[in-house]
């Protein structure tokens, strides 16, 4: 166990690996759930929509987009620049990399760990199946 600063709330809390604290992992597990449920009723809702119906706040729901629980934006990947890459500042939908600095972190970490066995490129029920569980929430 050690101490680190929770990433949503910026307490000093004892991690057990994870990056938030527990308080935090429940209330952003139940905010999820009330945007999920929100989703399954109201297709493709703004977030600003999503924030008022539920009362989730905005932080928790930019939260939730970082840890790519939730999607926003259309299938081609437009994000009306809600979400950008941490690194390069692209536009994303997703996460806080774009795929192509992902790749690059990925790849930098392959080399310095010095893997021989390349992972298999991901295929689209892969990617699917990751996906299985997360909603998505469509900007308007
Ligand atoms: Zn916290
Ligand atoms: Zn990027």
């Amino acid at each position: 166990m050690q101490v680190r600063q929770c990433d949503f709330c910026r307490m000093p809390y004892q991690s057990s690996g994870k990056r938030i604290c527990s308080d935090c992992f429940l209330k952003l597990d139940l905010d999820f759930f009330k945007v999920r449920d929100y989703l399954y009723e109201h297709d493709r809702a703004g977030i600003e929509e999503v924030h008022e119906a539920t009362g989730v706040s905005r932080k928790s729901i930019l939260y939730l987009l970082k840890e790519e629980r939730l999607i926003v934006g259309d299938e081609k990947g437009g994000s009306c620049g809600f979400l950008t890459c941490e690194s390069c500042k692209r536009p994303i939908n997703t996460g806080r990399l774009c795929a192509g600095c992902k790749n690059q972190v990925l790849s930098a970490i392959q080399e310095s760990v010095g893997t021989v066995n390349r992972p298999k490129k991901l295929t689209k029920e892969m990617i699917e199946e990751s996906l299985d569980g997360v909603a998505k929430l469509q900007l308007r």
